[in-house]
């Protein structure tokens, strides 16, 4: 059964105008029934007060790529797996009522909110999203289309692999691409190579012009949390849970 294990950001949870939080269960329909899918759906999006119908699900293509999300996408990608939001791996509203959810098992979803303008967003970053910047693209595009002040902007990095467990081989091709973008970010150890995923994502916000006091991290690693979360790199393809993060206004 799908429960809900962190009920939110701190930084995010001071605003009573919006919902988020954090979903994990057999929430996807990968390796699951659909039908069960959508009923842990229902429950555990019922748990944070969030109708299931007002939510939407980005197949996520592991891109930069953001849009603007309205209430005419309500409904992507919930009760039929054919019916995803596809193309982006951001998303973005002002509308009051739209949930906005990224799925993850080890990649590193933000979430955003400007209290100011409110506007919320969401972002899938897994090592390529995170090289190529799809979290500083988000927050610039906050800017671009609502005009949000990036020091208002309040991001929470929430739980994903960690640099404790994200163990690559010396011959993996994305050593070379996350490298260029976040040469700091690559340590090489005794035991092999690690990427920090975290400090990559939280480099790239601040390099757009959002405070470090208004950056959150969860540091829980998905990997060896003894939580037991859902990781694709610790459980491979028998995999059938997933961490559902959502974000949107009442
Ligand atoms: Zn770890």
């Amino acid at each position: 059964m799908a429960k809900e294990i962190i009920s939110s950001s701190k930084k995010l949870s001071k605003f009573p105008d919006i919902i988020q939080g954090i979903l994990v269960g057999r929430l996807m329909f990968y390796n699951n029934d659909p039908r069960e899918v959508v009923a842990n759906r229902k429950r555990a999006f019922a748990s944070l007060g969030i109708d299931l119908k007002k939510v939407v699900i980005q197949r996520q293509e592991h891109g930069n790529k953001t849009r603007v999300i309205s209430g005419k996408d309500q409904g992507a990608g919930v009760f039929d797996p054919k019916a995803y939001l596809k193309g982006t791996d951001g998303m973005i509203t002002k509308d009051k009522g739209v949930f906005l959810v990224v799925h993850t098992a080890d990649c590193v979803p933000i979430s955003f909110y400007d209290p100011k303008k409110k506007i919320v967003a969401i972002a899938h970053a897994g090592w390529k999203g995170t090289a190529d910047k799809v979290g500083k693209k988000s927050v610039l595009k906050m800017k671009e289309v609502f005009n949000c002040d990036l020091k208002n902007i309040i991001a929470y990095i929430g739980p994903s692999i960690g640099p404790c467990c994200y163990k690559i081989e010396n011959r993996d091709k994305k050593i070379t691409k996350f490298k260029k973008a976040f040469p700091d970010c690559v340590h090489e150890k005794a035991k092999g190579i690690y990427l920090d995923l975290w400090k990559a994502n939280k480099k790239q916000l601040l390099e757009a012009g959002v405070l470090e006091r208004n950056i959150e991290e969860s540091k829980i690693c998905t990997c060896c949390s003894k939580l037991d979360l859902p990781s694709h790199y610790r459980e491979g393809k028998k995999r059938n849970r997933s961490i559902l993060s959502v974000i949107g206004r009442r």
